[in-house]
């Protein structure tokens, strides 16, 4: 039993948006819950870390939605500069990486927090930017996390094995 309670207190954790573990959290109110057999198994076994940046740093919910600028800036479809809370709420996700010594995380493709392949240009027109990653996976990756989208569960977990899982 002791070994048990040692292996399993050592499991490693998975950094997971909260809107694809079906939180209402998104912008629009609404969540993303998603129910691939690779997010079973990890909340079976206990290694998943929901975060939500956004709503982390006392944004809305629901809340206006926002993008990157080309200026750099993130603001709001009425002009709202928002830049500081988006910051803010990467940094606590980044807290709970220490924390947790995560390693792999997996979150909401396009966010403009969470994007990982694409965010939106800014216009609020669905106009994607291949290749723009959100502020709390530009930070994780920053700091060595490898980051996926709900489009790459098996890919995270491959990732997860090679970390020695
Ligand atoms: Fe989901 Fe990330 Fe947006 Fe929060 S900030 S609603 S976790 S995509």
């Amino acid at each position: 039993m002791g070994a048990r309670r040692e292996g399993a207190a050592r499991v490693k954790r998975v950094l997971v948006s909260a809107c694809l573990l079906g939180e209402r959290v998104r912008y629009d109110g609404r969540e993303k819950g998603v129910h691939h057999p690779v997010l079973q198994r990890w909340l079976a076994e206990g290694r998943v870390v929901k975060v939500c940046p956004e709503v982390e740093d006392g944004l809305a919910v629901p809340r206006p939605p926002a993008e990157r600028q080309p200026s750099g800036r993130v603001r709001t479809n009425t002009g709202l500069d928002v830049t500081d809370a988006f910051t803010r709420g990467a940094a606590e996700a980044m807290r709970l990486v220490r924390e947790h010594r995560i390693e792999v995380a997996v979150l909401k493709e396009g966010s403009p927090s969470c994007g990982s392949g694409f965010i939106y240009d800014g216009t609020f027109s669905k106009t994607q930017l291949a290749g723009q990653v959100g502020e709390t996976t530009r930070l994780l990756r920053a700091n060595g996390v490898a980051v996926f989208s709900e489009l790459q569960w098996d890919e995270a977990a491959a990732a997860l094995t090679s970390a020695g899982d």
